[in-house]
C-alpha cells in the first residue's frame, strides 16, 4: 500500500474514481463534500473539512474532465474548490497534501496541445493548457506558480500533472511524487484561495 489518497471529483467523472477505487491498487478515503460548511471562519471550515472528510490522506487526486472547469463558476464547483482548498490548507494539526492532477482521456486534446515556438526565449515548449477552461484555479495556480519566466520546471510546480493512461500503468510513481512534494522548498509558495 501506497500513501492514501483523497479523490476530488465531479460526478459525470465518478466511473473514473472507481476505477481508482477497484482495479487500481491504490489505498483511498471513499468520500466527498456534499453539503456546505457555513462559516465565516475560514481557519474552521478547512479545519473541518480535512477532519470529516480528508481525514488520514496525504494526498489529493483531482480528476481533471470537462466540468470540472473553473468558467463554470464558483457555485458549480463548490465543492471540489473547497476539496482543493482544504487539501492545500497548511496549518495547526493540519498537514497539507500533495495535489496529482489526472488529464482523463476525453480532456487531453484540450490540455495537450503539443509544441509551441515561444515568443519571449526563442526556444520550444510543450504547451500544456491547465487554465480556467481546463481546471479550478486552485490547481492551475499551483501547478503554473508566478516564476517571471516563461516555462516551469519540475521543482518550480506543487501540483503534478498526468494523464490517465499513464496513471494507470503506474499510479504510485505519480502518488510519489505529489507526496514529496509536501516537503519541497515550492510548498512553500502554494496559495490555498488563489
Ligand atoms: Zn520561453
Amino acid at each position: 500500500m501506497g500513501h492514501r489518497c483523497f479523490i476530488s471529483f465531479k460526478t459525470e467523472d465518478k466511473l473514473y474514481k472507481e476505477n481508482i477505487q477497484n482495479v487500481l491498487d491504490v489505498d483511498m478515503i471513499d468520500h466527498s463534500l456534499d453539503e456546505a460548511i457555513d462559516s465565516n471562519d475560514i481557519d474552521y471550515v478547512m479545519r473541518k473539512i480535512r477532519e470529516d472528510y480528508l481525514s488520514t490522506s496525504t494526498v489529493t487526486i483531482f480528476l481533471i474532465g470537462s466540468v470540472s472547469n473553473e468558467n463554470l463558476g464558483a457555485y458549480e464547483q463548490r465543492y471540489i474548490k473547497r476539496e482543493l482548498q482544504a487539501s492545500l490548507y497548511h496549518g495547526v494539526g493540519n498537514t497539507q497534501n500533495g495535489i496529482l492532477g489526472i488529464v482523463l482521456p476525453h480532456m487531453y486534446t484540450s490540455v495537450f496541445l503539443g509544441s509551441i515556438t515561444c515568443y519571449n526565449c526563442g526556444g520550444t515548449h510543450q504547451s500544456v493548457a491547465i487554465n480556467n477552461s481546463t481546471t479550478i484555479k486552485e490547481f492551475s495556480y499551483n501547478y503554473y506558480i508566478p516564476n517571471n519566466k516563461c516555462s516551469w520546471s519540475d521543482d518550480e510546480r506543487y501540483c503534478i500533472l498526468g494523464k490517465w493512461d499513464d496513471f494507470v500503468l503506474n499510479p504510485n510513481y505519480y502518488i510519489n511524487q505529489a507526496f514529496n512534494n509536501r516537503a519541497a522548498p515550492i510548498a512553500n509558495n502554494v496559495v490555498v484561495r488563489p
